[in-house]
């Protein structure tokens, strides 16, 4: 059976293009002139292999121009330009695109680098314009023709004079509405806006004359109307130069220019890599934390360039979560591109280039520990919480990335330290990575059970983040140690003899104890003497995984469920408190009673949890005194 051909409805295929591919109107400019630059780019490269005299790389431009009596933006290049057949073919039909054209027709010779592939960028105009007219002249040709449309009515082609080879694109500008202000195109500070933004790596002259109303010379208030021609454009991409030809404060007016910050950067990163995929990145770790970084307003992400043109101004795609403060960008001519180019198809590439990035940033921040410790330090303080948070998210799942970026204050060092620096220095009988959490280091500082810790010569980190016990939990071990937080009941510093006479003392003194839960009920799990305690009578442990610490922060939580760490009370046995526990134990429960609520209320405070019953310890205390 003979094939039937599929009939696209022209109208509706062009009103559907201008309607809705773009999400941002802004962009109609950037597709103009990718078009110019690329038809620059073909003269030039034409102008090579026809060894065409009197043409040089140094006259290529672009010009934009603003007429607001006439709602007109003109954006005209003196490219190849086009035949009447070339306005036909090319602007006629939609979705074919001259340049991918004439790139195959180049069979991989890249010193030419066609933005144009789609065929479909330049009908963005009339996003913003009622009218398009194209006059264009092809270089070596006498005559000129002018194609104009008004959208999806069709086209008109007719002869017409151009003084200059080239092409000269004319929109005019549609009517304020009052959804869109489309009048924001015909103002000259606008037009420089998107170009910076969106054009700024374009690498021919980007001109405009800008027009200024100055105070005339010698005058006081008489005005004139200055017109300066004006490059709107850089034009080279900083991170295409070499890097020995950039100094150290180029690198720092870029990064302050184009994130908005007023500090240099603490680390700059500027990579070429080739191979599999081929791209430039340059990367930054700002000084100190953004306003809003650890809010949900923050958005992470790095400039995506394809060719030097801005496709996104934040790809997250490119960036893990825990690297989240990362600036900077990647560009490369190697993407899959989405038909407005306004994203990205899901591609393994950017897969490809996120993966070296997260090595690359990895590695950079190891390089600035070993050799920059005081920055490596001002960085932790700014954005390690987001490493600890990385540890923790995912059950997980990144903590072998993320374990030797992390520090801890150390109870012997009085600096924040790495694990595996405390692993270096671990004791030989030392069984585990001894941690306590408090709100500060001088409140962990006083916490009863430090004191035996130190007393062995172990080194104690102390986590005064929430997320710190957490991120450590989710770790369990760093180099085959396990990590023991110093208010955990199974903290084992004694040794075997001393464990045997614990044992006995709290076997015999088994009825007390459980005369001691009783009186506290359900606030503890047990009541036990202990060996940990040099000069403090008590203290409170948690049993398993839940801590006080952590109950604390879960209580804070909204739907927390009021989860409780199960607590021991544990009692110093070689405190004077002791013996007077067990003599009275003998002769006076009810005092006893008395002092098993202070000595838990003590508890309580030592270890910074509320005491549930305030009003009645003053009244014992007070009682007794
Ligand atoms: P693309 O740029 O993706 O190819 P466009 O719809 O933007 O698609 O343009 C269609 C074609 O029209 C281009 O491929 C090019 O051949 C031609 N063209 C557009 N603008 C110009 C210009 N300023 N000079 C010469 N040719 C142009």
């Amino acid at each position: 059976m003979a094939k039937k051909q599929f009939k696209a409805e022209s109208k509706k295929l062009l009103d559907m293009m201008i309607n809705s591919i773009y999400t941002n109107k802004d962009i109609f400019l950037r597709e103009l002139i990718s078009n110019a630059s690329d038809a620059l780019d073909k003269l030039y490269y034409r102008s090579l292999s026809d060894n065409e005299s009197g043409l040089s790389r140094d006259d290529f431009k672009i010009q934009i121009k603003i007429d607001k009596e006439n709602r007109t933006l003109t954006i005209s290049d003196n490219g190849c330009g086009m035949s009447k057949e070339e306005l036909e073919s090319n602007l006629g039909t939609i979705a074919k695109s001259g340049s991918l054209d004439f790139k195959s027709g180049l069979e991989g010779k890249s010193e030419v680098e066609i933005i144009g592939q789609f065929g479909v960028g330049f009908y963005s105009a009339f996003m913003v314009s009622d009218t398009v007219t194209v006059v264009s002249r092809v270089h070596g040709a006498e005559e000129a023709y002018q194609w104009e449309s008004s959208g999806a009515d069709g086209y008109t082609i007719k002869e017409t004079e151009k003084s200059e080879p080239g092409t000269v694109i004319t929109l005019k500008i549609k009517e304020k509405t009052e959804e869109f202000d489309y009048d924001k195109y015909l103002e000259q500070y606008t037009i420089e806006d998107i170009v910076k933004k969106y054009s700024d790596y374009i690498r021919y002259p980007i001109m405009m004359d800008m027009t200024e109303s100055k105070l005339k010379e010698g005058s006081e208030d008489e005005y004139e109307t200055v017109v300066t021609p004006t490059q709107l454009n850089s034009m080279v991409p900083l991170w295409r130069k070499n890097k020995n030809e950039i100094t150290e404060e180029e690198y720092e007016e870029f990064y302050k220019a184009k994130f908005y910050d007023y500090e240099k950067p603490l680390l700059t990163v500027h990579s070429k890599t080739e191979g599999q995929v081929t791209y430039d990145a340059l990367l930054f770790v700002p000084s100190h934390a953004p306003f809003d970084y650890y809010t949900k307003g923050y958005e992470k992400g790095l400039q995506l360039y394809s060719n030097g043109v801005l496709i996104m101004d934040k790809c997250a795609d490119l960036l893990p979560d825990y690297f989240s403060f990362v600036k900077g960008l990647v560009d490369s001519a190697d993407l899959t591109l989405n038909i407005s180019r306004e994203t990205l198809q899901q591609d393994h590439i950017l897969k490809i280039i996120a993966k070296n990035l997260e090595k690359k940033i990895k590695s950079e921040l190891e390089k600035m520990m070993k050799n920059k410790r005081e920055d490596y330090e001002t960085f932790y303080k700014a954005f390690g919480l987001q490493l600890k948070y990385g540890v923790y998210a995912d059950y997980g799942m990144n903590k072998d990335v993320l374990q030797d970026l992390l520090m801890f204050w150390s109870s012997s060092e009085k600096k924040l330290v790495t694990l595996k620096e405390y692993v270096s220095r671990m004791k030989e009988e030392q069984k585990a990575i001894y941690f306590a959490c408090g709100e500060t280091n001088d409140k962990i500082d006083m916490l009863p059970q430090a004191d035996a810790v130190k007393e062995k010569g172990y080194e104690i980190l102390y986590c005064t983040d929430d997320v710190d016990e957490f991120a450590l939990q989710m770790l369990r071990e760093y180099d085959g140690k396990s990590f023991m937080n110093i208010c955990a009941d199974k903290l084992d510093l004694d040794t075997d003899e001393e464990k045997e006479e614990l044992k006995k003392e709290n076997e015999d003194t088994k009825e007390l104890r459980d005369f001691m839960k009783e009186t506290l009920g359900d606030s503890v799990s047990e009541v036990v003497f202990t060996n940990k305690l040099k000069n403090y009578p008590v203290c409170l442990t948690s049993e398993g995984m839940l801590s006080l610490e952590m109950e604390k922060v879960l209580a804070s939580m909204p739907n927390s469920n009021g989860m409780k760490a199960k607590i021991a009370l544990e009692i110093n046995r070689d405190h004077p408190i002791a013996a007077k526990l067990k003599s009275l134990f003998e002769t006076d429960k009810e005092t006893v009673k008395k002092y098993t609520k202070i000595l838990y209320a003590q508890g309580c405070l030592i270890g910074g949890k509320t005491i549930e019953n305030p009003a009645e310890f003053s009244e014992l205390v007070s009682e007794l005194m």
